[in-house]
């Protein structure tokens, strides 16, 4: 069991800043209208994840971090569970492996609990205070192995991972409050009320969202909101075109395509726009099948919706709004 896990964790832990989208994923699974992220050197010493969801029964946080112990129902075609299918509740015993793991929960009403993992021995449950939610704690990261270490980069990259990471699970949900607090040193707050120009200031910096243009369309069975920055904001990596399909930021290369040649007549040659595309689609439409850990997507009527995407972005840039 010990080892069935540590071998999964291959798949799952693959650097902290997988541990904190497997852990924000969960608090955004629990209903959580607010989230805390707290990383310790690069993840590496701690990574605490504090939601208010609606936590774990005794019962419930005893089964957790037993391996395949979801309790969630999945459908293949759900896409709302893309980046957890493949590890269905396998996040939890896969990070217990890896490190020293504390999980702390309260449903409301109830009193808390408490449960550790250390070297793969679940501990007695343990009374808790806390507020409603859960809190899990991840120490050590990877203490037990060594050779996991050689595939952490640079500080600057872990760091970057886990800031994109929350940055993008950030504007995926608007409407949820995320914090990230990195050595102790709040780096982002956003408000979670649903403005998409005041989480564009929060995540981007101040006066971002200045000039920004929004478009509205319907092709069929989908719809797309777009939110573009202003062609005056530049980047040398593609990385702030977003592409979120039904709540979840994806990767698809055709769609960002789309966006960077809707861009096309405003800015030069190897330098990128900053734009969230939010898409709700049919998720029979959608094929999950790709690298769901990249969370590399594939849409049945890609070619269709990329080719129309890049005029309807142009029309938007001239006229703001069509
Ligand atoms: P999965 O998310 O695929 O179900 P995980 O290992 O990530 O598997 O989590 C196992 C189970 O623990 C979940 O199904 C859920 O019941 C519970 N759980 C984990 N994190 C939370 C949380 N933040 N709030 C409430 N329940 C949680
Ligand atoms: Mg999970």
């Amino acid at each position: 069991m010990a080892l069935a896990n540590t071998i999964a964790a291959g798949e799952v832990v693959e650097r902290p800043a997988s541990v904190v989208k497997e852990l924000i994923e969960n608090s955004i699974d629990a209903g959580a209208k607010q989230i805390i992220v707290e990383v310790n050197q690069m993840g590496l010493e701690s990574i605490i994840v504090t939601d208010d969801g609606f936590g774990m029964s005794k019962l419930n946080l005893s089964k957790a971090v037993l391996r395949h112990a979801t309790s969630k129902i999945f459908k293949i075609s759900d896409l709302n569970q893309i980046s957890t299918l493949g590890f269905r509740g396998e996040a939890l015993p896969s990070i217990a492996s890896v490190s020293k793991l504390e999980i702390m929960s309260r449903v409301r009403g109830s009193d808390g609990y408490q449960i550790s993992v250390v070297n793969s021995k679940q501990s007695e449950i343990g009374h808790a205070s806390l507020n409603p939610g859960t809190k899990v704690i991840v120490r050590e990261l990877f203490y037990n192995t060594p050779a996991r270490f050689k595939y952490i980069k640079s500080e600057y990259a872990e760091k970057n991972a886990i800031t994109d990471v929350v940055f993008k699970q950030a504007l995926s949900h608007p409407n949820i409050s995320f914090q990230l607090i990195m050595d102790g040193k709040l780096i982002k707050k956003t408000l979670g009320n649903g403005s998409i120009p005041e989480l564009i200031d929060t995540i981007y910096g101040k006066n971002m969202s200045d000039g920004l243009k929004s478009l509205s369309h319907e092709m069929g069975k989908i719809k797309i909101k777009g939110y573009l920055l202003d062609p005056k904001f530049v980047r040398s990596k593609r990385n702030d075109i977003s592409i979120f399909i039904n709540h979840r930021f994806v990767k698809n290369y055709a769609l960002t395509q789309s966006v960077i040649e809707g861009y096309h007549t405003y800015i030069m040659t190897q330098k990128y726009p900053i734009a969230l595309i939010y898409m709700d689609i049919d998720p029979s439409l959608v094929d999950v099948n790709v690298h769901p850990q990249k969370m590399e997507v594939k849409l049945a009527n890609e070619k269709m919706i990329s080719f129309s995407l890049t005029p309807i972005i142009k029309n938007t840039l001239e006229s703001g709004r069509i």
